[in-house]
């Protein structure tokens, strides 16, 4: 059963003090605190006889399965019963991928390669760091539901409140999830972890990118080979930029399912010289043009205001927008001219 159903028959009141998974939920994704201890790695596993073997397939059937029939993948008051995502989409990256070394250069030196993130968790259980070689990212793309993007969609100004449920339940799902994952193969004796639930995970404004966290779940979407990026900044994959992106670090070697797209904008139109700009036309507070691209400044301040917005309209404590990645040629899906390419 969700967390959150007490929700289920009221909405909750004076949210900015009431609303304690949403309070917690804002202060780990910024500060990194407040999350559930790691579990412990069981460094006395013996393997048994009808253990599966844990290679791609298992992966990404059981990610897709026990993410899909997730009792906790569920909507809170007036949406109860409703799922939050819809089947994902699964990728691997090699631990020792340059690109993932390049991203101290493109994203900011404080970005974490998934060996420095794994070498935290092997010290923490007193255990030698596996080579970066011997390490894989597993990428999660969630997918938010039609009559989410639906609502999204009819708006102008600000978020839908299914969409600014999502935003919030989203991402508690999400992080319960990966530490389920995570859990389950620490108990196997496998290392794993994910970055996003440790105290080393605080964003924070950077030189580069601006807003930023150190564990960037979109960036190891692309290396994955799940997708691109857009104008907006958003991710747009094979089922569009209404989504949530996960991931984790494993000790172990997985092979890459998906061919990375050269071009990091490869899905967006605008950026392949198709005539588009979409989501400049939907975002309410100009923070998308064609000499700037996206005004992250300018996006994070509507972002930020959206918080009254959803206290006072939804009782919950969230942010959200997402308008501009609605009604849009990439929302569920990558842009028609550009398939097969
Ligand atoms: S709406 Fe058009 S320009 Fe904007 S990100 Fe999507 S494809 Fe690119
Ligand atoms: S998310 Fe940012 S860029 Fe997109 S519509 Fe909202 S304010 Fe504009």
């Amino acid at each position: 059963m969700g967390e959150r159903k007490k929700m289920k028959t009221r909405y909750r009141r004076f949210s900015l003090l009431s609303d304690i998974h949403g309070i917690k939920s804002s202060i780990g994704e910024m500060k990194g605190i407040g999350h559930p201890k790691q579990p412990p790695l069981n460094k006395k596993y013996t393997p048994q006889e009808d253990d599966p073997l844990l290679d791609e397939a298992w992966f990404e059937k059981t990610i897709k399965e026990k993410l899909y029939h997730h009792p906790d993948n569920i909507m809170e008051y007036p949406y109860y019963g409703e799922r939050i995502f819809e089947e994902p989409l699964v990728g691997f990256v090699r631990g020792d991928d340059p690109l993932l070394a390049e991203y101290k250069n493109i994203i900011g030196p404080h970005h974490f390669t998934p060996y420095e993130i794994m070498q935290w968790q092997a010290e923490k259980n007193k255990v030698p760091a596996p080579e970066a070689e011997s390490l894989s990212v597993v990428s999660i793309i969630m997918p938010l539901t039609e009559k989410t993007k639906q609502d999204n969609r009819e708006k102008a100004d600000w978020t839908a409140e299914r969409w600014a449920q999502t935003r919030l339940l989203g991402e508690i799902f999400s992080q319960k999830f990966v530490r389920e994952m995570v859990t389950d193969l620490m108990n196997r004796g496998i290392l794993a972890i994910a970055p996003d639930v440790t105290p080393m995970f605080n964003k924070k404004r950077y030189p580069i990118v601006g807003w930023a966290s150190p564990w960037s779940h979109r960036h190891m979407a692309y290396a994955a080979g799940l997708g691109s990026f857009g104008m907006h900044d958003f991710f747009i994959t094979e089922k569009g930029c209404a989504l949530r992106a996960a991931s984790f670090v494993v000790n172990l070697k997985l092979t890459p399912n998906r061919e990375k797209q050269a071009d990091i904008h490869a899905n967006c139109l605008h950026y392949q010289g198709i005539k588009c700009l979409k989501c400049a036309e939907r975002c309410p507070v100009d923070a998308i043009t064609a000499e700037d691209a996206h005004d992250k400044e300018r996006c994070m301040k509507r972002v930020e205001a959206s918080t009254k917005y959803c206290m006072k309209n939804f009782h919950i404590f969230i942010y959200g927008c997402g308008i501009c990645a609605t009604g849009t040629p990439c929302e569920s899906g990558i842009p028609e001219p550009l398939q097969n390419k």
